[in-house]
């Protein structure tokens, strides 16, 4: 049993060696922040190179300017629509300079529209010269869902012909109408720190950030007692506790050290989201031991290996097996990596046989690789007749 688990430590020390070794190259415990905060970018970027490949269909350039020519508002895609309408705003009214306004004959009245009007509306009265109607820039671009359904209404969509200053001003109307609470919408997406898709990006960037610098404390804390095989847990972990344990001791330690870190462990991080219980701890390690994993597997690359499977119980008299692969690894050496330790209810050799065959199946290793077999004493492991040996 000692020598298992001198063999069982020492093999995971070297294991980590090699993992540690991997997993620098992709990051630094000294460059955490710095990384976190590229990484951040990165998915920012990500975002914004998403959000603007869906608005590709509509080049902001080339919106038709004739009111005529203009497709309805709801007609483009959801996330396009603030830009177009921001776009359009900044463009101003569709007011042509025409020489003289054709007349129309409407209920025997020979009117035209009159230039004086684009001074007097400035801000929304539009002429499309191609139809010669007149058109209300606020309202088309903040018409109703339920007028466009409707069949649209004539300043936002169907086209203003009465020619009579009278009835612009009454579409003009009260503070509370339809056309002055378009207006207001306008004014209000121009100012970009008021809109509701900047207020919900920005905190939510931020929180991010936060957190990740928060996990990436924990997960370093992790990373490092795991490497140098030392506890977690500490007798006592309260307030008043002198020595809380390793891993709060460290992130303690850490928090003094770093001041972005500081801000956001420990007394500083929300009571519901501290990332230092036992059940995080074991998610983490967890993760770790995946990654290991992982790694190994890689390393040996579906070639040839042997079995070293060693069962023993533990202080508890739970009944674990351990299995380690010895393989000749990329660069010619012969590496053995422990790859885990695994609880068995039953120590017959068919109930090991099987935890084997599964593990193996797990990572696409099959028994046809197998070149070797190492058991420890116990007749069920290695029993010429009936044993684990002669199973596999
Ligand atoms: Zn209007």
């Amino acid at each position: 049993m000692f020598n298992l688990a001198i063999q069982v430590l020492n093999s995971m020390k070297r294991y980590f060696a090699l993992v540690s070794s991997k997993l620098a190259q992709s990051s630094s415990s000294t460059q955490n922040t710095p990384r976190v905060e590229e990484n951040l970018s990165q998915l920012e970027e990500k975002n914004h190179h998403s959000a603007k490949k869906q608005k590709q269909g509509v080049n902001l350039n080339s919106l038709p300017t004739d009111s005529k020519e203009r497709k309805s508002i709801w007609e483009y895609h959801p996330n396009d629509r603030d830009e177009i309408r921001q776009a359009y705003i900044q463009r101003g009214s569709h007011q042509p300079r025409v020489l003289e306004f054709p007349q129309s004959d409407i209920s025997r009245l020979k009117r035209r529209f009159n230039h004086k009007w684009y001074k007097i509306y400035h801000d929304w009265l539009e002429y499309s010269e191609i139809e010669d109607a007149a058109y209300c820039l606020c309202c088309y671009l903040f018409q109703d869902k339920s007028i466009h359904e409707g069949g649209g209404e004539a300043f936002s969509s169907i086209g203003f012909r009465s020619w009579h200053k009278k009835k612009l001003d009454t579409h003009d109307g009260g503070p509370n109408s339809d056309h002055n609470q378009a207006k207001k919408k306008c004014e209000d997406i121009m100012r970009q720190e008021q809109s509701i898709q900047a207020a919900f990006v920005k905190p939510s960037n931020q929180i991010k950030l936060e957190y990740r610098i928060h996990l990436q404390a924990s997960v370093d804390i992790v990373r490092l007692l795991l490497n140098q095989g030392l506890a977690f847990r500490g007798h006592r972990e309260d307030e008043s506790s002198l020595n809380k344990g390793n891993f709060f001791e460290i992130l303690s330690w850490y928090a003094s050290r770093c001041d972005r870190i500081r801000d956001l462990v420990l007394k500083k991080a929300p009571k519901n989201n501290q990332l230092t219980s036992h059940k995080i701890q074991k998610d983490i390690v967890t993760a770790c031991k995946l990654d290991i994993v992982k790694a190994i597997m890689e390393d040996l690359n579906g070639d040839y290996f042997s079995l070293l499977v060693h069962e023993s119980c533990d202080m508890s008299c739970k009944e674990q097996m351990t299995i380690i692969l010895r393989y000749v690894d990329s660069g010619g050496s012969v590496v053995e990596r422990f790859i885990g330790v695994f609880l068995v209810y039953d120590t017959s050799a068919l109930c090991l046989k099987e935890v084997v065959i599964n593990y193996l199946t797990q990572h696409s290793l099959s028994l046809s690789c197998i070149r070797g077999q190492f058991y420890d004493g116990a007749s069920n492991m290695q029993g010429h007749l009936s044993g684990l040996k002669v199973l596999i």
